[in-house]
């Protein structure tokens, strides 16, 4: 039914990627694409200034390698980005086609709250289905 799914994955709580990866496996057919997206925030350069030389690169390839390991359990993509979170989501989702997005509700521990930040902003503004898993 879906041809190509985008799942946001926040690696700092992966235990939530990993539930929604897993949903769109299901939701998906076998021709359909499921692509991980972790979105790395944007440090403004005077912080950046301040860290160890090659700290930021390494904190992306250590994000690329993990979420390549949930992928590769699902037969999915892996892309991770830089960017503001709910952004780079809902124009990942249009870059990429999708059709459906998967995202989990908030971080985990949070039940009180209904919709995180990122989660609501994406519900708000993206341009294709998306389930919200609670
Ligand atoms: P909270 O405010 O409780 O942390 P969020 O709305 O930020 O809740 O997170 C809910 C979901 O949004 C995450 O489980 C994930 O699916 C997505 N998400 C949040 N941050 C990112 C990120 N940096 N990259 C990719 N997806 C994210």
């Amino acid at each position: 039914m879906y041809k190509t799914i985008l799942v946001p994955v926040d690696l700092g709580h992966p235990e939530a990627g990993k539930k929604t990866a897993a949903i769109a496996r299901e939701l998906g057919g076998a021709g359909t694409r499921i692509v991980l997206l972790h979105v790395v925030a944007d440090v403004p350069s005077f912080v950046t200034a301040e860290l160890p030389s090659g700290l930021m690169q390494k904190n992306a390839e250590r994000a690329r390698a993990t979420l390549k390991d949930i992928a590769s359990g699902i037969g999915a993509e892996a892309e991770v980005r830089n960017g503001h979170p709910s952004t780079e989501i809902i124009d990942s989702a249009k870059r990429l086609g999708a059709d459906l997005i998967v995202i989990a509700s908030h971080r985990p521990g949070l039940q009180d709250y209904f919709l995180g930040s990122t989660a609501s902003r994406v519900v708000r503004h993206a341009t294709c289905a998306v389930l919200v898993d609670r």
